[in-house]
């Protein structure tokens, strides 16, 4: 395997940083890197731009609109996004319900909602987990019930991440009760604004609002929103799931994140010596640095293999696991970084236009929200003890 990048692809990620240089909004960038709240207008305002650009959907067949790029240009552009600090393409339109209609949708959901998700219009979100169906997702017991062009229907969903934006959800419910766990479920397509649907907020542990509970009652859904055949909603389900996964190593991130953190450390001073030069601090970091160099090498590999015409496998699984772990750890050495100043918690200050004091330094207000909010990353997209159980039948065969 050869994963020194090809001159073309070198004039490729030129090209991806003259971009970001002249098109990424410096407001939208320093809220990123500094960790404060994006609005919902930042992140429409910057994917509109990637839209004009036309790369918005990395993931899309060309004739839909997609940049029709190969795993590597796709790896370059999502690792630069990230040392620019660029903010993620929320995944729930384009990543994720797009690829199910162009897969299974008919020509006509296709030319209603293919558009407007790629120039980020209609603001969708995933409506999979109930409170009983996570890891066992086909558990899942929201029902809808046939009634002539319509289906009725009823249950909860939770979970649902940004739902408090969204205009549309796309929803995995049960349309026939009688048949095997995975074979009665359907793919529906709810707009939000229909009548007996309401949308309550959950509050993480950093603190946020960004996950909520989304409850249906007698929800009146046209049954033209069925994308695919009604009951066979699990091959959409997991069809999507493998989108869900695209990226998930997030090397990028992860790689900014610990340059920042270095920066940090070499600034913050530890009895009378920069941090950095603290024998037990510069161990971990070095733990981190080497796994990251280790992670970003496996993923190369995977993408390569991936560009040679194969498909992830298990190792996705591998790759989700431990650039999670990487993702965690780096929030927490912040937090050592940032000592007592780690404590205070002070909301006002992850607004842009605050200008008030500040208690620590500047890279300190954020860090353990950071870090409560990271703890996410090892439980959804299939908790890091599924992808275990997937590397322990795939990969082990026990
Ligand atoms: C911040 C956040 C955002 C999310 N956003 C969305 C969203 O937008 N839309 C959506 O539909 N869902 C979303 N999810 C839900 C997410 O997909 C689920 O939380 C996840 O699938 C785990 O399900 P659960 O929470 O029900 O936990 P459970 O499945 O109940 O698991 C509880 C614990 O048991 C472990 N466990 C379960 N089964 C096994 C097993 N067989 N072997 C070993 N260990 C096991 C799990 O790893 C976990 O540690 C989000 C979750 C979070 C935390």
């Amino acid at each position: 395997m050869d994963i020194n990048y090809t001159p073309e692809e070198l004039a490729f990620r030129d090209e991806v940083r003259a971009f970001l240089d002249n098109k990424l909004p410096k407001e939208i960038a320093s809220k990123v890197k500094n960790n404060q709240h994006l609005g919902k207008e930042d992140t429409i305002r910057w994917q509109k731009i990637l839209n004009e650009k036309g790369w918005m959907a990395l993931h899309w067949p060309k004739e839909h609109g997609g940049t029709g790029w190969s795993p590597i240009q796709k790896h370059i552009f999502e690792e630069e996004c990230a040392e620019y600090g660029a903010p993620t393409v929320l995944p729930f339109g384009v990543n994720m319900v797009a690829p199910v209609i162009i897969k299974f949708g008919t020509e006509e959901q296709k030319k209603t909602y293919l558009p407007s998700i790629l120039n980020s219009d209609v603001w969708w979100c995933q409506g999979y987990s109930e409170p009983g169906a996570g890891s066992d997702l086909a558990g899942l017991k929201t029902k809808a019930v046939r009634e002539g062009d319509h289906y009725v229907v009823n249950g909860q969903k939770t979970w649902t991440t940004l739902g408090q934006h969204a205009d549309w959800i796309f929803c995995l419910v049960r349309t026939d009760p009688n048949a095997k766990k995975q074979e009665g479920i359907s793919f529906l397509l709810i707009d939000m604004e229909t009548p007996g649907i309401t949308v309550r907020p959950l509050i993480t542990l950093d603190g946020e609002h960004e996950v909520n509970e989304v409850f249906f009652d007698d929800v009146k859904v046209p049954v033209e929103n069925l994308v695919g055949e009604e009951n066979k909603g699990w091959t959409c389900a997991k069809y999507l799931l493998t989108f869900e996964r695209t990226g998930i190593a997030g090397v990028g991130q992860s790689k900014a994140a610990l340059k920042h953190l270095k920066d940090v450390a070499g600034k913050v001073q530890q009895n009378g010596k920069p941090l950095i030069e603290d024998p037990l601090f510069r161990n971990r970091l070095a733990d981190v640095e080497m796994e990251l160099m280790a992670l970003e090498m496996t993923n190369l590999r995977t993408v390569a293999a991936a560009q040679a015409g194969g498909v992830p496998g298990a190792e996705s699984s591998f790759l989700k696991i431990m650039g999670t772990e990487l993702r965690q750890e780096i929030t927490d050495l912040f937090r050592r970084a940032a000592g007592p100043y780690a404590q205070p918690f002070l909301p006002e200050t992850f607004e842009a236009d605050y200008d008030g004091e500040m208690v620590g330094p500047d890279f300190t207000n954020s860090v353990s929200t950071k870090y409560f909010n990271m703890r996410k990353l090892s439980i959804f997209g299939g908790s890091n003890e599924i992808q275990k159980n997937i590397i322990a039948k795939m990969i082990l065969g026990l």
